[in-house]
Formats: structure tokens, C-alpha cells, sequence
């Protein structure tokens, strides 16, 4: 039945509780031990049960309860610390002020105060976000990773606005049928029962965002989720007018086929942009987390064209100059293609309004854009649109600059534009609560914002053994605790036998040495790896009655993923029927919640990624910051970490050609690691039963990962290295009317109508073949610069060692000095080098553009070489 009306009912407060309303929508509750505690005390059955929701906590809970609690002093003393905690904390976020102080001083010469820094304003962009577990709009890493990065902005008092979609399905609840088969269930996102605020006109009406799809326009409305200072707007398509079809496209995440993809896609790159006009920001630059968010780019060429009057040159030169790209996946099926014909059906429009023709716009989203066949590649858009482009972990930049190298041809691989920024995870949301109060006590309250050089980690020494550990252990009772009971609540729902109900009650041991794998399951991550060789697992479960081992697996598998399934059902049948399922335990449904408590309770971590598929991976470090050493093959973050020392690498950073050859190899490192290396250690005691030689690694994995891997360092690494530089060059293009970017665009042409012309006349090296190290040897070059001048290219010698292939590799380059005209004619260019390195050694010489206001000198793709 539908209603004739609806109404939505807030919650009734006693007068002496409204700060609790304050509290609840604010997300700073989340990492706040003191209110968060708050409400758990407030009533502790709701807060489970609602998912840890103060908001619908609010709404549900008793009148008589809250009279109780508004006459209990005890509970209005701790609101009031709450209270005023919240408000310090919206105060006093410095970090950024002080970064940026030299603008706040700065006039510039026309009196102009646009350079303010509060006039800053980075704008970011992500399709999913994991916040808390009551806002379930993620699916996994990403997501996690944009919800930390939003947390530690706010911590750092960043002018940082983010924009998502708000999924009325959110991702989906997952259960395990009787055969161990995933099964999903979606559960409805009730939005006015959640920590979001409906965003609405002065006359009290929805604001509402339009933007037109083929034959219709669509309407979204707009919700915000206040993240510490951070604000997060988030559309939603649910409403009326909106056809059916519309109404779904914020459905689901990652929902439907590639037209509904493409569809969520322009609602949050083109009604992203909207929204935000809509809202009254004026972003300084634009950060895309992953390039789902690609369409932003042509509705911001689109405005900057009618709104200044720019042509479509100068308006991509302003856009590229101000916008970052954050690419995910090491591996180019991982990117969002559409074909050409669909990409033109939905925005071809951007085409025309631009003036360029059907394969020029094709183009900005090709690889090769003389690929005519070629699909339209979100990321290709990305990456040709952005001045900063990066991986998530080293070895992912790497992956990533081998990957795209096509885009930027002639240019050695070490020196493509896509550098990289390794990942971290927001320490307060992922460290227990216990062990945060123990560092605080031990470290200071500041640990989890301090970095490396900072002292306060050596005092992660001088935690006494016996409190870390006592702590440790009583995580994992709690992790056993909550194993038991989620497993109980599932077999009931699903009708299982009393046996099996109580064989459930049974499983796990909180005194035994607990393994820890937990991540989405797709193919490359091999969640099934530790089960390759089942007599050799069977014997190093229970081997010896006092060093037994035992593992706990959560993770979710695409709905669509059917192998990823497979694993899933895999894991419960080889338990099953080896008799080993009481200490190798599925917990389904994992999320924000159950991520916590395993890499809290845990004692290992385990990762077993093909390397290199695993771009990053961030569960391990937030098992490392919660003291678990991790056990994992060398991909993503673990590549960079102190492997040696916080855990254990399995193998050597091998890539294998055979698949199965590799199961094979790295399951018996695996074995091999647990048998001699992590169970002796673990059960290593002295004759207080403390393992000590087990606990000065968990302190290693504590004081050498935590200050590094942790969003605040990652967070202050996009702002010096990306949002800064990049809102910088706002300030430039966009001053004087918009003349620098005019003039920038208008070199760029010429550069293009030139670059071709250039030649490299003559190269004279002052030496023989035979030359000793630390010989100065003299270059001197001949150019005939082709009608552009000495200001508009920087000449380079470049020079390394020579490889078998006769290739430079690891080149460095040395800029030449412009010497003035040979004969009114070519141009002179003089550098002298030194050779501090022995054996075949290389030289040649490289042309390449050269402006101030480029963000690189690679931004055209131009290189010539001798
Ligand atoms: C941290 C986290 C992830 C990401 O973990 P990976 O190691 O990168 O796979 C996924 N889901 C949840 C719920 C998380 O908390």
C-alpha cells in the first residue's frame, strides 16, 4: 500500500539532551573514543543493533530511557566533555593554516585577495565512501580509503569538499546458504534514520541538481554528511519526477550493466560539478579518486567556455591545470570502457557545445587517439585532463607509469608523469579503543598525527610487555566472542540444525595463535591459498596440542563474481569435510565493524596477492597500527614496509608466468613461514607465560608502521604535493581575466605547429671512447629551433648506463646552457658532465618543451631525441 502522505518523525529530546542531536550528526563521533562511548552508553543494545547509529538510536530509544538519562549527572558530565571535545575539535585544526600562512599574508599586486587561503577549496571526488558502518555507501578498499582520506583532511583543517552518490540499496548484506554459497540480501537505506542532512533553498524547498541524459533530464537532490570540519554532499536520484529508470541510478552501487554504470557515472562527475556550483563553492582545484568521476572534466570545459567566454583550448588548459587523478588498479581491465558509440549517445553533446568533432572528442578519452576502434576510457580522460596523476603504493606507480606508457611515447618509463602517493588508513578509526588509550598514556594523545622523525615512537619501547599483551589477548577474546555469536545469528536465520548451532557456540579458541585474512574475494587475492596442500594445513592446525594455529576468514565477493564465489564455497566445503571447521571459521559479512574487531584480535595478517594485482591493500597496515605483524607476499604497501622486521615476506618479490606453478611455490613459503618462523616465535614464553621475543615485533610493527602508513601523512602528501601546487596554478590561470591561460594555450598551439621542425643539427662531446670517471667531458649542440626561441624548450643531455638492448637505462639528465646563435641560425647549447660511474655509458640529448606555467614538462607529451 502506498501512503497518501509521509512524515518524517524526529525524535522527541529531553531539552537537557539536544547536544546529542549536535553529536549524532557529526561523524567525528566515530573516531572520538569519549562520544562514542557516549552513546554506546546511552543504551548499548541499540547501538549494537542498529549498527552503531546514533541517529536512529535517537529515534528508537525509550522516553523513559531518556528521562533517565536526562536526570542521570554522570551521564550529562560526559555529554559536556562530549560537547566541548567536539567543539575544540571543529576549532583548532592548524595544520592547514599553517601551511598555508604565506598566502593569507600575501596581496597580490593588483590588491586582489582571491589568494586567501580560505578561498581555497579542494574538491574530491569519489564513487564510494566508507565512513562508518551505518552509512553502508562502499564496497571495500576504496571506498575505506576515500572515507579515511575525508577524516584525516578534516583532522588536518583542510578546505576540502567531497562529493559521492547516496545509494538508496547501499552494498549488499551478505549470508551463506547451507552449501556455503554467497547470497545477498539489500537491505534499504532508510536516510532520514542516518547521519545525513537533506541540503535545501532559503525558501525551505530541496535543492535540486539537473542534468539532461538522452531525451530527458534528471533530478537529484542532495544530502550532507558532516565529517569533522569536511562536509560530504551526496546525490540522490530517488525522487519525483524522475522516471523509474531514473529513480535507480543511485540504486545500487556499481549496480546494473554499462548503461546504468555510465548513467551513475554523469550524475556524479556532470551533477557533481552542479552541485557543488549549486552550493556555492568555488573549487580552486578538483581531485578524482579513481576515474569514475571522469565526466567532471567536460562539464567544467563546458562552463569555463560559456561562463568566461574561453575557447575549448583554453578552458581544458585550465581545467588540466588544476585537476588530480588517483588511479586504483594495476591492471588495465580494471577500467571503466564504454564504446564509442555509447559514449557519444550519452555525451556526445559535450562535442558539439565544444565545437570539436566526433573522434576529436573520442579522443580525449582514448590511449591512442588515432585508435578509431578504441573504446572511450574513463581513465585515458583522467589521465590526459590532470597535471598530477598518481599510484596508491610505489610499486603501483611503477606498474602504472609501464601501463600508461603509451600516452606519453619516447619518454623513458622512469620519468612518466604518474608518480606515486602509497596509501595509509585513518589510525583513531582502526585502532581498538583499548589500545588507543594505551598509546595515549604511553605515547602522548598526538601519536596519531605525528610522523616518523617524530620521538614519541621510540616510546612505543617502553610499553610494558605485560599490558600490550594482556591487552592483545583480550581483543582476541572479544573478536572469538563476536565470531560465535554472528555465527549463531546466521544459522538461525537460515533455519540450522541445534548441532550445528552449537558446534558454532564452540569454534575458535581465544588462547590460540589466530591468523587473519579478510578482503574482497576476487581470483588474484587467492583467499584459498593457505588450504593448497590440506594434509600440510590439517597438520600445522593441530599438531602439537599446545602450538595449535587457527584462521579467520571474512569477505565479500562481487554479486557478480562467480569464481570469487566459488572461493567462498570452497573455504566452507574443504572445512567441512576435513573436520577443520571449528579453527578455520568463515565470519560472514564483513564491513567497517568486522574489519575492526579481526585486525584488533587477530595475531597475524595474512596477504597472498599475485603480485603485482594488489595496487596497495590497507588492511594489513591497520592490523600493523593495531600491533599485528603481517605475513604477506611482496605487493602494494608491504613492498615499501619494514617486512623483515614487522612480519614476514612471502617470497622475494617474484613474478610468475606459470599460475599454478606459483600456488604451488608461494603456499609451501607460506607453510614453511608459519611452521618455523611464526609459531615458535608465538609460543616462545617465559615463565609468566609472556611471549616476549613475539611482543618486541609487535611493538616494531606499531613504532615502524604506524607513523607512515596512516592517512594523516597520506592526506598532507596529496595537499604539499597535489592541492596546492594545483590550486596555485588556479590562482595564476584564472587571474587577469584568465590571460595566463589563454596565453599558455595559445604557446601550447604553437609548440604543437613547431615541435616537428626542430632540429638537432650537430652534437659535439669532447672526448674519446675511452674516457676514466671523474673525466670532465664537454657537449656542445647545434639546434635549429623552428621558429620557437630558446624560452620555449629546454635542451637536456641525457646519460646513463647502456643495457644489452644498447638502451640508456636509469638515465639522469643535465640541462644545457643556451650559448646564443651560430651564424644568426641554429642555437647554441653548451653542459659539461662527469662521469661517476664506470663501464658502457650512454649519452644522448633530448629536446623538450619548457613553460612557467606548465605543471610538467611532459604535460604535451612532446620529447624529441637526438
Ligand atoms: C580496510 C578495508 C578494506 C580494504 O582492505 P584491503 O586490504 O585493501 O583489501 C575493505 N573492506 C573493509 C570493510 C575495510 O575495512
Amino acid at each position: 500500500m502506498q501512503p497518501i502522505r509521509t512524515f518524517n518523525v524526529s525524535p522527541a529530546l529531553p531539552p537537557q539532551l539536544e547536544p546529542l542531536r549536535i553529536l549524532a550528526y557529526n561523524l567525528y563521533w566515530d573516531w572520538n573514543v569519549e562520544i562514542k562511548e557516549l552513546f554506546r552508553r546511552l543504551d548499548r543494545d541499540l547501538w549494537e543493533s542498529s549498527r552503531h547509529n546514533p541517529v536512529s538510536m535517537l529515534g528508537m530509544i525509550s522516553q523513559a530511557r531518556l528521562q533517565e538519562m536526562a536526570e542521570d549527572e554522570g551521564f550529562l558530565a560526559h555529554m559536556e566533555r562530549a560537547v566541548r571535545q567536539l567543539d575544540e575539535y571543529l576549532k583548532e585544526r592548524t595544520w592547514y593554516r599553517k601551511q598555508r600562512s604565506a598566502l593569507s599574508n600575501h596581496q597580490s599586486t593588483n590588491g586582489d585577495t582571491s589568494t586567501h587561503p580560505q578561498k581555497e577549496c579542494f574538491a574530491y571526488f569519489c564513487a564510494e565512501y566508507g565512513l562508518v558502518d551505518c552509512l553502508p555507501i562502499y564496497s571495500g578498499g576504496l571506498g575505506v580509503l576515500a572515507g579515511d582520506h575525508l577524516k584525516s583532511a578534516s583532522d588536518l583543517g583542510l578546505p576540502l569538499v567531497a562529493v559521492g552518490l547516496l545509494y538508496q540499496e547501499g552494498y549488499f548484506a551478505q549470508y551463506l546458504n547451507a552449501d556455503g554459497w554467497q547470497q545477498e540480501r539489500y537491505p534499504v537505506n532508510d536516510f532520514y534514520n542516518m547521519p545525513l542532512h537533506l541540503e535545501r533553498n532559503s525558501d525551505g524547498s530541496e535543492l535540486r541538481i539537473e542534468v539532461e541524459y538522452p531525451g530527458r533530464t534528471v533530478y537529484a537532490r542532495v544530502w550532507r554528511v558532516q565529517v569533522g570540519v569536511v562536509p560530504l554532499y551526496l546525490m540522490d536520484t530517488n525522487i519525483e519526477p524522475n522516471n523509474p529508470y531514473d529513480h535507480d541510478i543511485t540504486d545500487e552501487l556499481y549496480g546494473g550493466d554499462l548503461d546504468m554504470r555510465i548513467h551513475q557515472e554523469m550524475m556524479l562527475g556532470i551533477g557533481g560539478v552542479r552541485m557543488l556550483k549549486a552550493l556555492g563553492y568555488k573549487p580552486t582545484m578538483y581531485h578524482l579518486n579513481e576515474g569514475h568521476s571522469g565526466f567532471l572534466i567536460l562539464e567544467r570545459i563546458r562552463i569555463l567556455m560559456q561562463e568566461q567566454g574561453l575557447t575549448f583550448a583554453q578552458a581544458k588548459q585550465v581545467a588540466q591545470s588544476t585537476q588530480a587523478f588517483t588511479t586504483h588498479t594495476p591492471v588495465s581491465a580494471g577500467f571503466d570502457l564504454f564504446p564509442p558509440d555509447k559514449a557519444m549517445y550519452y555525451v556526445g553533446h559535450y562535442a558539439h557545445t565544444y565545437g570539436l568533432s566526433r573522434e576529436e572528442f573520442l579522443g580525449l578519452g582514448r590511449e591512442n587517439t588515432g585508435d578509431l576502434a578504441s573504446p572511450f576510457s574513463m581513465a585515458a580522460l583522467a589521465l590526459k585532463t590532470s597535471s598530477f596523476v598518481n599510484g596508491v603504493a610505489q610499486l603501483h606507480g611503477e606498474v602504472s607509469r609501464v601501463m600508461f606508457h603509451s600516452l606519453w611515447k619516447g619518454l623513458p618509463i622512469a620519468e612518466v608523469p604518474i608518480t606515486a602517493i602509497t596509501n595509509g588508513v585513518h589510525a583513531r578509526s582502526c585502532v581498538a579503543k583499548a589500545t588507543q588509550e594505551l598509546y595515549d598514556r604511553y605515547l602522548g594523545p598526538s601519536w596519531s598525527e605525528k610522523g616518523a622523525k617524530d620521538p614519541l615512537w621510540e616510546r612505543v619501547l617502553s610499553i610494558p610487555d605485560e599490558e600490550l599483551w594482556r591487552n592483545h589477548e583480550r581483543s582476541r577474546s572479544e573478536l572469538v566472542v563476536f565470531v560465535r555469536d554472528r555465527l549463531v545469528k546466521h544459522l538461525r536465520g537460515r533455519g540450522a540444525s541445534p548441532v550445528e548451532i552449537s558446534q558454532a557456540q564452540e569454534v575458535l579458541d581465544p588462547g590460540v595463535l589466530t591468523i587473519g585474512f579478510a578482503r574482497r574475494f576476487a581470483t588474484y587475492k587467492r583467499a584459498t591459498l593457505f588450504l593448497h596442500n590440506l594434509e600440510r594445513i590439517k597438520q600445522i592446525l593441530s599438531s602439537n596440542k599446545h602450538k595449535q594455529v587457527q584462521f579467520v576468514i571474512a569477505g565479500k565477493a562481487h554479486p557478480k563474481d562467480i569464481p570469487g564465489k566459488e572461493l567462498i564455497r570452497e573455504i566452507i566445503r574443504l572445512t567441512r569435510e576435513n573436520g577443520i571447521s571449528s579453527s578455520v571459521v568463515f565470519i560472514p559479512d564483513y564491513d567497517i565493524h568486522v574489519a575492526r574487531l579481526m585486525v584488533a584480535g587477530c595475531d597475524v595478517w595474512l596477504n597472498t596477492p599475485r603480485r603485482p594485482r594488489e595496487a596497495s591493500g590497507t588492511s594489513g597496515m591497520k592490523a600493523a597500527m593495531n600491533g599485528l605483524p603481517n605475513l604477506s607476499v611482496l605487493d602494494g604497501w608491504w613492498d615499501e614496509a619494514d617486512y623483515v622486521r614487522t612480519g614476514w615476506p612471502i617470497g622475494h618479490g617474484e613474478t610468475y608466468e606459470d599460475a599454478e606453478y606459483q600456488d604451488e611455490v608461494e603456499a609451501n613459503a607460506l607453510y614453511e613461514l608459519v611452521e618455523k618462523e611464526v609459531v615458535p616465535l608465538f609460543y616462545d614464553r617465559d615463565a609468566e607465560g609472556i611471549p616476549r621475543r613475539w611482543i618486541a615485533k609487535m611493538k616494531d610493527a606499531i613504532r615502524l608502521n604506524c607513523p607512515f602508513f596512516n592517512t594523516a601523512r597520506m592526506v598532507r602528501e596529496y595537499a604539499t604535493r597535489a592541492y596546492f601546487p594545483a590550486s596555485d596554478r588556479n590562482f595564476v590561470m584564472t587571474g587577469n581575466n584568465y590571460a595566463p591561460a589563454k596565453e599558455l594555450a595559445a604557446w601550447k598551439e604553437s609548440m604543437f605547429q613547431h615541435w616537428y621542425n626542430i632540429k638537432i643539427v650537430s652534437v659535439d662531446v669532447s672526448a674519446t671512447e675511452q674516457i676514466q670517471v671523474n673525466q670532465k667531458v664537454s657537449v656542445k649542440a647545434l639546434i635549429n629551433l623552428a621558429g620557437l626561441t630558446p624560452n620555449d624548450v629546454q635542451i637536456e643531455l641525457y646519460q646513463g648506463a647502456v643495457n644489452a638492448d644498447g638502451e640508456i637505462t636509469n638515465g639522469t639528465s643535465v640541462v644545457m646552457q643556451h650559448q646564443g646563435k651560430d651564424q644568426q641560425v641554429d642555437s647554441i647549447y653548451t653542459a659539461d658532465i662527469l662521469y661517476s660511474a664506470s663501464g658502457l655509458q650512454g649519452l644522448s640529448l633530448r629536446v623538450l618543451p619548457k613553460h612557467e606555467n606548465l605543471s610538467s614538462p611532459h604535460e604535451l607529451g612532446l620529447i624529441s631525441w637526438a
